[in-house]
């Protein structure tokens, strides 16, 4: 039995992770699952999965949770040290799951028993990469990409040596306002903003693929896990969501990864590698599809995808900056405080004025130097949403 552990189960990738499971239970032995304020649906899953242990990171939902698992045999726990403490419980494979720059300290902690993370937590990657690769060398443990695009470049470079690969072309759906005059951009509401025409997804994640900071996030992830330069990785706008990433090589070929606009292939395929396992997403009918298009992302609707750019050149902690500066945003635009456009300039605003200041570029990287700017960035973005007018 694989004893499996969930970060962030009752979100949109945790709850597809769990999918896959509960249709094999016999296979899997279920450590610990995490959760954050729904811990009606948290109590449901660690029964229903047997789970030793349920936490939930809020600190005020520990009496429900424990009422609603009171005689069920789970262990409950509440708050961020108990989300560490979940990952630290050893198990074989361990999902990644939680959304935002708070899934780095739990994924690392999880790395510890050298054995595997499937890594949909794409902000440790742009927060703190290299912390994250070194971790996982040092304890001899596997990091798997979750990320539908990273998952699909993964495969595409099975047998494949990195020393071939010209470039990697990162697919983009181009978000719920990819067809939008950009002078109505400015307008976008928040309820439009969190629709994304293929995938269903968590709200932050929705939203940040309709800014295309989502993408932004990616193409920084993939120059961290792939270890290639940032000129070797390319963005394409692909409307309908089923080639998820192209990988370029040396003799001009390219392997393209299709499949449909359903996280549980990649979740699946980090279930069972190295082997492939039966994952129950629909089987694509390509004479029914008809056909692939792309287009160019155009620079000038998407500002997120130019910042992106800047900070896969500057490397250091600029990638912890900008993540912080963008959640922050997130934050702001979710709380009506600034406008749809306003995200970009906030982040670019912060980092700025963070680089003006010295230290993000050249600063050693270390968890409590990513932790440190983590926490600035996002002071110095609430400062700046003042000056947004
Ligand atoms: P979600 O919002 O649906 O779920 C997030 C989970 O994290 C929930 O279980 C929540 O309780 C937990 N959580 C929230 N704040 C927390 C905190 N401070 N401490 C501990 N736990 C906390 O998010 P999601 O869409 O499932 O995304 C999860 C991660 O996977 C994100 O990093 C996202 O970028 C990445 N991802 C998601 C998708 C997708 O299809 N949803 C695709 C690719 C990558
Ligand atoms: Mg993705």
């Amino acid at each position: 039995m694989k004893r499996i552990t969930v970060l962030g189960a009752t979100g949109s990738i945790g709850q597809s992770t769990l999918d896959l499971i509960a249709r094999q239970p016999q296979a899997y032995d279920v450590v610990a699952l995490t959760g954050g304020r729904n811990v009606v649906q948290l109590a449901k899953d660690a029964i229903a999965l047997k789970a030793d242990f349920a936490v939930t990171c809020f600190d005020e939902c520990y009496d429900e949770l424990a009422a609603l698992l009171s005689g069920s045999g789970v262990a409950v726990a509440a708050g961020a040290e108990a989300v560490k403490e979940a990952a630290l419980r050893p198990a074989d494979w361990t999902m990644s799951a939680i959304v935002g720059a708070a899934g780095l300290v739990p994924g690392m902690a999880a790395l510890s028993h050298g054995a595997t993370l499937a890594l949909a937590n794409k902000e440790s990657l742009v927060t703190a990469g290299p912390i994250l690769l070194t971790e996982a060398r040092a304890h001899n443990a596997t990091i798997l990409p979750v990320d539908s695009e990273h998952s699909a470049v993964f495969q595409a470079l099975v047998g494949e040596d990195m020393s071939a690969v010209e470039r990697i072309i990162i697919t983009a759906s181009g978000g719920a306002f990819r067809d939008w005059p950009i002078e109505k951009l400015a307008t976008a509401t928040l309820a439009e903003a969190s629709r994304h025409p293929n995938w269903d997804m968590g709200q932050r994640i929705t939203i940040d693929s309709a800014s295309m900071f989502n993408k932004a996030m990616e193409l920084i992830e993939t120059k961290e896990f792939f270890g290639c330069t940032p000129d070797q990785i390319e963005t394409v706008i692909h409307p309908e969501s089923l080639i998820h990433a192209l990988v370029g090589f040396c003799d001009g070929g390219i392997m393209a990864h299709v499949g449909p606009p359903d996280m549980r292939h990649a979740i699946g395929y980090a279930l069972h590698w190295p082997s492939r396992g039966d994952v129950p997403v629909e089987r694509l009918d390509l004479a029914k599809i008809g056909q692939f298009n792309f287009r160019a992302a155009d620079s000038a609707r998407y500002p997120a995808l130019e910042i992106a750019r800047h900070v896969m050149e500057e490397g250091g902690l600029t990638g912890a900056a900008f993540n912080a500066a963008k959640e922050r945003a997130l934050d702001a635009f979710v709380a009506g405080e600034i406008g749809f456009l306003d995200m970009a300039r906030l982040v670019d605003a912060t980092l700025n004025k963070m680089s003006a200041q010295g230290g993000l570029q050249n600063a050693t990287i270390s968890l409590d130097n990513v932790l440190d700017t983590d926490r600035l960035a996002r002071i110095r973005a609430g400062e700046l949403i003042a000056t947004l007018g």
